[in-house]
């Protein structure tokens, strides 16, 4: 890593023409990605409202990669460590265009959205969420509202200038959730769409659990990485995994999802809130290093698999939080 700025701060050439931005958030390392190809280049994620001008910009002087050449910014997902610069490069990056997954639209141009819809999504039913002090930390690095130029279904060919890339939908961390496939080269990069049995410190400890919200998309999305068999895989915060440690990777994350559906049914034999599952599983599975309610986001998407699939009741709907139960069988 060449240090542009302060400690852990860098910019590495990790593919011809291809860049990994690197800083922390918190104790987790942050990536963003720049393609370049012979007319334009392409940016991979923006971090928080703070990445931009400690990382992103002093990477580009430093690759030799002019501002009015990057063409696209993509957001691969609403999160406020992918989308919180987005406002800012759109200021310093005149030809750019802002894109997202066309599920993300309002989540990624709207941060505010990501305190009340995302992150705060089962507070009412269920009494899980953050606190204020995190709110208020949220709302500090999520950045200003930025308007979407475009929208990406998946399917989507992206001419760079003798480099083709491919945009990939990769749901189940989010429901517009987007990777960046340059087959010619064996790159894909899929920033969060696949999870791994935790999020990483820097020194890869534990620092967050696997945060998926949809089940099956999620495992469509593990497989669907796998049929394209790519050379290397990169991500927001893993490590880069490369050639057989990428199907490690892989089946390890879709492990991980039946360990979970094992530990949500023998927990809710008795009954339980979203809070008591949150709480169980980190007891069983982790700890993953940080609070158990960061477990809400793929607890949730379980429970909901569950209920469609008759395997769980709800119980009283007009109790708050809501509990549930294993369906006798
Ligand atoms: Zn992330």
């Amino acid at each position: 890593m060449s240090l542009l700025r302060g400690r852990n701060v860098g910019v590495s050439e990790i593919a011809e023409r291809t860049w990994r931005i690197e800083s922390r958030i918190g104790p987790r390392n942050l990536f963003q990605y720049l393609l370049a190809g012979d007319d334009v280049a392409l940016l991979v994620d923006t971090g928080t409202s703070e990445t931009p001008h400690e990382a992103i910009l002093p990477a580009l002087r430093e690759v030799g990669v002019a501002r009015i050449a990057v063409r696209f910014v993509v957001v691969t997902h609403p999160d406020l460590d992918h989308q919180g610069g987005l406002a800012s490069l759109k200021s310093e990056l005149p030809a750019a265009l802002a894109a997202c997954g066309f599920a993300d639209r309002s989540l990624v141009s709207e941060p505010e959205r990501l305190v009340t819809d995302r992150y705060g999504a089962y507070e009412l039913e269920h009494h899980v969420g953050y606190s204020d002090e995190e709110k208020a930390w949220v709302r500090s690095v999520s950045g200003a509202p930025a308007t979407i130029d475009l929208t990406f279904a998946g399917g989507e060919e992206l001419d760079l200038g003798h480099r083709g890339l491919r945009v990939l939908h990769t749901p189940g961390h989010s429901a517009g959730h987007l990777a960046l496939h340059d087959p010619e080269n064996g790159l894909l990069f899929c920033s969060d769409a696949v999870h791994w049995r935790m999020c990483p410190a820097a020194d890869g400890s534990s620092a967050l659990p696997p945060t998926y919200e949809d089940v099956d998309p999620y495992l469509e999305t593990i497989d669907r990485i796998a049929s394209l068999a790519p050379a290397e895989l990169h991500s927001g915060h893993w490590p880069a995994r490369v050639g057989p440690e990428i199907g490690a990777f892989l089946a390890e994350s879709r492990a991980f999802v039946t360990t979970m559906d094992v530990a949500i049914e023998d927990r809710l034999k008795d009954g339980a809130t979203l809070r008591d599952l949150c709480e169980y599983v980190d007891a069983r599975l982790g700890p993953f290093g940080a609070d158990p309610v960061n477990l809400m986001f793929a607890v949730h998407g379980h429970l909901r698999r569950l209920l469609r699939r008759g395997r769980v009741s709800l119980l009283d709907p007009a109790a708050r939080p809501l509990r549930f139960e294993r369906t006798a069988s």
